[in-house]
């Protein structure tokens, strides 16, 4: 069920998790949740390239098509690169502040199809955004992007413009739209 707090997945700043550190933990279905919105928000508010794969990344953490409790990552692992490193920061920043605006508005229960517990999407938007805060250039390590690119297919949207899906608009990942997935 979307939004009930048991143990699922774990974001964690550089893939360490200790029990008093800010690792963020969610259920299953919080995890989906977070990613729903993040999604909306930064499809609606991504132009350049590199914030394109950002929600391109975002959009690969499907427990539809991965497996329930499969899409823990670490922030570290995200596309970042040192030359838009400030640009990425700050777009990713106003993803979680534009999500948390949508959280308030009654149009996005219907595109995603339920409506999230409030607290619950606060808790982990909050803790999303403490471990982006966190982030410095002198942390990134440009061959996770490397890796991530050189992983992907030939056809993969990365490659192909980006594209979108006609009926929630959101950016897609190789696993098509997320929400038509999860029968939004
Ligand atoms: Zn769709």
């Amino acid at each position: 069920m979307k939004g009930t707090v048991d143990m699922g997945n774990i974001i964690s700043f550089d893939g360490i998790v200790s029990i008093d550190d800010d690792s963020l933990s969610m259920s299953n279905g919080l995890t989906d949740v977070l990613i729903d919105y993040l999604l909306i928000s930064g499809s609606e508010l991504a132009e350049s390239e590199s914030e394109k794969r950002m929600i391109v990344f975002l959009a690969e953490k499907q427990q539809t098509i991965i497996g329930m409790g499969n899409v823990d990552f670490d922030i570290l692992e995200m596309p970042w690169q040192t030359n838009t490193f400030s640009a990425d920061k700050a777009f990713l920043l106003k993803v979680i502040s534009y999500a948390r605006l949508l959280s308030l508005q009654k149009g996005i229960e219907d595109k995603l199809g339920y409506k999230p517990n409030q607290e619950h999407i606060e808790y982990a938007l909050n803790g999303f955004e403490t471990l982006i805060n966190r982030i410095t250039v002198n942390d990134i390590n440009e061959n996770n992007l490397n890796e991530w690119i050189s992983g992907a297919e030939i056809d993969d949207p990365i490659y192909c413009g980006f594209p979108k899906c006609r009926k929630h608009n959101v950016i897609l990942s190789h696993f098509g739209c997320k929400l038509c997935n999860d029968g939004a």
